[in-house]
């Protein structure tokens, strides 16, 4: 197993550092040599790929080390332009790493497609009409599938709800359970519902309105934990219990207040979305989901949950719907993608999933343990400065030392940044 724990990476330049991953086996020649040119997607297949296409929108590319996830190393590719994420995963990591890394695990991956069926004459002759014929439903779903079936997927279920608009207006909403395997399945379990709609009309005595799948994947989990000895939270002046204190009362808070549990779970996501979007995955669905099942009781709540154990470790949890695809949409389709597909070597979707909960996971960890020791700040100034020079005109060779002289006047400001440029080196 190559090892994702790469001292000194961050030091190293950007082309030094695509050496060393390769050096170490993580990269090919092929893919070094994609990203020593910067890997982005091609300006002629964007067009290709949505419509009015005038270019190719750019986020840097750049890899978390220390992931260790059910007793395997992943390097994890992060596509964000929010300076200091993927510094703090891998510090989490790390920790997470000396205390044996992440489990994970998931519950299968079971999508819903939604037939809104309106003007229904008897909801529960109806209902009983579609459950009686439920094996021919599937069937005609699967029909225009039989890849899909071959591979071991396929529509597998159906439900019938019964809802009330908030006007009052009674209507019964078709549920098509479909294992998508490796895809994330938004267009094939579109096509089945729209399949099978005539045939539920038919059989309800209604007329179809909606047919498309939902996003609220509640069937599609995935679930990572940790278990850290105080020990390893030390953090200078703070001592291990001291931080982990800290962090359980700072998840306590997320779970009871709105206004920290937003904030809390932006910070998970912060890691989600950056593998997600790395990876080629459509992170709007997954966000939609995540925050959905943030408010599974009724209110909304910290996705994570953060406790000491009878031993005194700080157990860190995080679950939520995850139906991230391998193959479909535009995955493959954009180098950058493809390189990130090639670090995580996963073997299939839901073993990604299980990965990237477990980033979510290490960015919360992260963030809880900077808030509740010398604050996120610190840290995320040094690598603001950067930007902040960067804003100001700092070519690639200045932007450090302009970056350590914004640091070091406490004022990491645009007209600092400029007075720097212009002062002498
Ligand atoms: P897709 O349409 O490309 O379908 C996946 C394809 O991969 C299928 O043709 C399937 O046969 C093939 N395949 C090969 N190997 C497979 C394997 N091991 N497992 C499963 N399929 C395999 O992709 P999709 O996942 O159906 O749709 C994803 C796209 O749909 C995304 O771009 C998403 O943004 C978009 N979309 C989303 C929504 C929504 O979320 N509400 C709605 C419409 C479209």
């Amino acid at each position: 197993m190559v090892s994702s724990r790469i001292p000194g990476l961050h030091r190293l330049d950007r082309l030094e550092r695509l050496g060393r991953l390769h050096d170490v086996g993580w990269l090919s020649e092929a893919e070094v040599e994609s990203l020593a040119h910067g890997g982005a997607l091609d300006a002629a297949l964007a067009d290709k790929i949505i419509e009015n296409a005038l270019g190719v929108y750019g986020l840097p590319l750049g890899v978390a080390t220390n992931f260790r996830v059910n007793a395997r190393d992943y390097l994890i590719p992060m596509a964000i332009e929010e300076p200091s994420v993927v510094a703090s995963a891998s510090h989490a990591a790390r920790v997470v790493r000396l205390a044996g890394g992440f489990a994970a695990s998931s519950t299968g991956r079971l999508m819903v497609g939604q037939v809104q069926l309106l003007d229904v004459p008897d909801a529960e002759a109806a209902e009983h009409a579609l459950r009686q014929h439920a094996e021919e439903l599937i069937g005609l779903a699967n029909s225009l599938h039989p890849a899909m079936v071959r591979r071991g997927g396929g529509a597998r279920g159906i439900e019938v709800h019964h809802v009330l608009a908030d006007d009052g207006e009674a209507m019964l909403v078709l549920h098509l359970l479909v294992d998508t395997r490796d895809a994330m399945g938004a267009n094939t379990i579109n096509t089945m519902v729209e399949t099978i709609a005539p045939a539920a009309e038919n059989l309800s005595g209604g007329r179809a309105c909606l047919r498309i799948l939902s996003n609220y994947t509640d069937n599609c989990l995935a679930r990572a934990s940790c278990t850290i000895g105080p020990d390893l939270l030390a953090t200078g002046d703070y001592d291990g219990p001291e931080v982990r204190d800290g962090i359980v009362a700072a998840g306590r808070l997320a779970e009871a207040d709105l206004h920290r549990a937003v904030t809390h779970n932006k910070g998970v996501m912060n890691g989600i979305d950056a593998v997600l979007i790395a990876t080629g995955n459509d992170w709007r669905a997954i966000e939609a989901a995540a925050h959905a099942y943030a408010s599974r009781s009724g209110r909304y709540r910290s996705m994570t949950t953060w406790r000491k154990d009878k031993g005194g470790n700080l157990v860190g949890t995080l679950e939520l719907p995850m139906p991230v695809g391998l193959v479909g949409g535009s995955i493959g389709l954009n180098p950058g993608t493809r390189v990130a597909h090639a670090l995580l070597d996963v073997a299939s979707a839901e073993e990604l999933a299980q990965v990237v909960v477990a980033v979510g996971l290490a960015q919360n960890l992260a963030a809880l343990k900077a808030l509740v020791t010398h604050g996120i700040q610190r840290g995320h100034m040094a690598l603001q400065a950067r930007s902040v020079a960067l804003m100001a005109g700092a070519s690639p060779d200045e932007v450090d030392r302009v970056a350590e002289q914004l640091v070091k006047s406490g004022d990491i400001a645009l007209a600092r940044a400029r007075d720097l440029l212009a002062g002498p080196a």
